[in-house]
Parts: C-alpha cells; structure tokens; sequence
C-alpha cells in the first residue's frame, strides 16, 4: 500500500513498503502540479509505483545515487527526465558497471553471481540518465528550494538533498539505522564517509528523513545526536577489527567471516560477504597508515 505523507507544503515521504527495508527505499516528492521523485524504490509492486504516478505527475527523477535499491523503478519512469550526480550516473545507466561496484576482479564467480541476483531477482534494468549534476545544484521548485549535498563514501557520487526554506534534509544512506554506515563498494571509501558524516553534521535542519529509516527525525539536536552516534559505528567497529588481531594473526577472509559489521549476512551470504570484506580492507588500510596493525604474507595483527 501507497503511504506518502506530507512533511511540508510541497514535501512529501513516501514511506517505502517494508519500511524503508532493503531492497526497498524511502522516497520523496516534491512539487505542486508537477512533482520530483527522488529515488524509485518505495516499493517493488508495479500496482503501488502505478498509484503514485495516477496521483503525483512525476516529471523529474533523481536518484541520490547509483545503488539497486534507490534506482529500481527508474524503469517505470521513462517519460521522466533523471538525473543523478556525474560520478554515479555510468552505474545508473549500466546494471554491469553497477556490479562493478561491488566486486573485485578476485571474485570471478561471485562477481557472476552478483549480476544475475540483479538483473534476475531484482529485476533491474539500464536506466537512462538525463542530467548529471555536481555538488550544490539546486532543482528550483517554483516555490521550494532542493539543494544537492554531495556526500561521497557509501558512493562514489552519494547525495544528500536539503531544503533550506523548510530546513528538511534527506540523508539518503546516511540512514541513522543501527547497521551503520555502509562503505562496501570499490567506489566507497571509509575516510570519505568519515568526512560525508562531519559535513552532514553542519546542516541545521528541523526535520530529517533517510532512505532506511520509517519515522522522521525532528529538532536539529536530534538529528545531530543521531548523526554522531551513526558515525561513532566507524570507531566501534576499528576496534572490535583491533580487539581480533589481538588473539592471533588473520587474513581478510578470516575477518570477514566474523561478520563484525554485518553481525548476520543476509541472503545471497555469499554476495553480502564481499560487501564485508572490502569494508574491513578499508578499516586495514587505514590502520595500517595509523601503525595500529602489522601486515606479514597477507595476514594481519594488532601491534598494540
Ligand atoms: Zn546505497
């Protein structure tokens, strides 16, 4: 069932079906006679994106970045002009270039199998992109304002979207979920996040929204205390990598397979391991700059 509420005159969530569960989004819309979706992944039922577009005019696509769950539906809205960030737009455009982006060439395989739980399962389709767009574009709404916060670490071409008349941010994947923030790409980068999350603690909004979250987050002190301890997951689990070297030497498979970030991998395991496995590269390489961890013969220690 089609949920949109409206958070402002000419703001509106559309509270994706599973609650802004994977591989499901939230989604918003804003306009007037005519509407901007950002992002097609409210709901995988053709009846509900049917309903949405009988009572919203969707002129305007734009995804806050390439990723299956947040562009699915694009398909669906091939009248629409869509527009994403430039670094993002050739995974928007290509199913393969997006599976590129989530494996390595070592995963041969995997990287297969990768592809056809996207293609097949998913049901994702090349979209066209219209316009590709740079930090600080601003879409004017006749009478609201969208400006892009680029917001690169989950993505390479990740965006936030702010609304400085109605102080409303959309924080996308910087989803302020008890997972944490997800940088498993070969795109992603752990400092860039790190960076993403300082910069998206500045804005002084009233109400957020993200991608994963099913309630709205009101009152600037809030959504900061909830930013800050979103990103206190990055120093939670550097430690908890550390605390496992200190037992005995392992390799990044090994601490893959201890699921620190993950805690459970959902179904396809195998697909969601990777995911695991190059955010803990990312933790290594870092501690490996900070001295805090030893490499010998790809095996891994703490060395305080
Ligand atoms: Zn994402």
């Amino acid at each position: 069932m089609l949920r949109v509420v409206k958070l402002e005159e000419g703001v509106f969530f559309v509270e994706s079906e599973r609650g802004g569960r994977y591989p499901s989004s939230n989604s918003l819309l804003v306009g007037d006679e005519s509407f901007v979706l950002v992002d097609t992944g409210f709901s995988l039922s053709l009846q509900d994106v049917k309903e949405l577009k009988e009572r919203f005019r969707v002129e305007v696509v734009v995804n806050s970045h390439c990723h299956e769950d947040h562009i699915l539906m694009n398909q669906l809205f091939q009248e629409a002009y869509v527009c994403c960030h430039r670094l993002d737009a050739p995974a928007v455009r290509s199913v393969t270039e997006l599976n590129n982006r989530y494996f390595t060439p070592r995963d041969g395989e995997l990287a297969k199998l990768g592809e056809q739980f996207l293609r097949q399962l998913l049901n994702l389709k090349d979209s066209k992109v219209d316009l590709e767009f740079e930090d600080s574009y601003t879409f004017n709404l006749g009478f609201t304002k969208m400006t892009v916060i680029h917001t690169p670490g989950h993505s390479a071409g990740h965006c936030c979207f702010y609304f400085p008349e109605e102080k409303i941010l959309f924080l996308s994947d910087y989803d302020l979920t008890p997972f944490g923030p997800w940088y498993g790409g070969t795109d992603s980068s752990l400092t860039e996040t790190a960076s993403s999350i300082e910069k998206l603690k500045l804005i002084k909004a009233d109400a957020a929204a993200t991608s994963h979250r099913k309630d709205l987050v009101r009152g600037s002190n809030e959504i900061l205390r909830l930013i800050e301890e979103y990103g206190s997951k990055l120093r939670e689990r550097e430690q908890q990598i550390l605390s496992a070297l200190r037992e005995r030497w392992m390799s990044t498979d090994e601490l893959a397979d201890l699921a620190i970030i993950y805690k459970r991998f959902p179904e396809p395991k195998d697909l969601f391991k990777v995911s695991e496995r190059i955010m803990i590269e990312k933790h290594l390489e870092t501690l490996l700059e900070k001295g805090l961890v030893e490499e010998r013969g790809g095996k891994f220690r703490s060395t305080v």
